[in-house]
C-alpha cells in the first residue's frame, strides 16, 4: 500500500551549507559535523530558481514560497531556520521524526570515528523501512532519525504524508521531487 512520499530536492545547489563554518562545528579527528544546531547567518545566495534545493553538503533549503505554504496549511513542528539574507531562504528541519528500522534493511555503516563515535558513511536506506508512526501517513512532514550519505553530506531523508503531498503538488512548488513509498504488511510496522 502507498503509505507516504519521500521528498527530496530535485535540484543541486552550487553553494555549501558549511562553507565558512567555525572549526567547533566539526570533529577534529574525522571532520564530520558534531554541532547539528549550527546554521549560517547568511549563505550569500543572491537568487534561487527553485522552492527547494539541496546544498552540495546535503542540506535541504526552502524558499519563502515554501515557508508561506507550510505556514498556510499548518505543517506541525516544522523547523525552518533562516540562513540567507535576500532572498530569504530557510534550512528545512522537521521536528517530526520517523524511525528507520535497521532490521528491515540494514544500511552499510563504514568507518566509525574513535573520537566522536560517528560513521564516515551510512548508506543504502530503503524508505519503506520506516516505523514509529501509523500508516498510511496522511499529514505532515517528517525526517528519518538516521542520517545517510558520507561525511558532512549526511542528512536524514524526508517523508511527507499523502494529503500534505497532494497540497504540495497543487501549490506547484519548484524543485520538490515526491517519490511514492509502498509498504507491505510483511515488512513490519503498523500497516
Ligand atoms: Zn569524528
Amino acid at each position: 500500500m502507498l503509505i507516504a512520499y519521500e521528498m527530496a530536492p530535485e535540484a543541486p545547489a552550487r553553494f555549501e551549507f558549511y562553507d565558512g563554518a567555525p572549526a567547533s562545528v566539526f570533529c577534529p579527528r574525522c571532520g564530520d559535523v558534531v554541532d547539528h544546531d549550527y546554521a549560517p547567518r547568511n549563505l550569500g545566495v543572491e537568487a534561487l530558481d527553485f522552492d527547494m534545493v539541496s546544498t552540495r553538503d546535503g542540506h535541504s533549503i526552502a524558499s519563502q514560497k515554501f515557508r508561506d505554504f507550510s505556514a498556510r496549511i499548518g505543517i506541525p513542528n516544522l523547523g525552518l531556520i533562516r540562513v540567507n539574507a535576500a532572498p530569504p531562504l530557510y534550512d528545512l528541519r522537521p521536528g517530526a521524526i520517523v524511525t528507520y528500522d535497521v532490521d528491515c534493511k540494514p544500511p552499510f555503516f563504514e568507518n566509525k570515528c574513535s573520537l566522536c563515535g560517528g560513521y564516515e558513511s551510512i548508506v543504502g536506506p530503503r524508505y519503506a523501512c520506516i516505523t514509529g508512526v501509523d500508516f498510511p501517513i496522511r499529514e505532515g512532514l517528517y525526517r528519518s532519525d538516521l542520517a545517510f550519505a558520507s561525511g558532512r553530506e549526511k542528512h536524514p531523508f524526508l517523508v511527507v504524508g499523502l494529503d500534505t503531498a497532494e497540497l504540495m503538488k497543487q501549490e506547484r512548488l519548484r524543485g520538490v521531487l515526491l517519490t511514492e513509498i509502498h509498504k507491505d504488511v510483511a515488512e513490519g510496522g503498523r500497516v
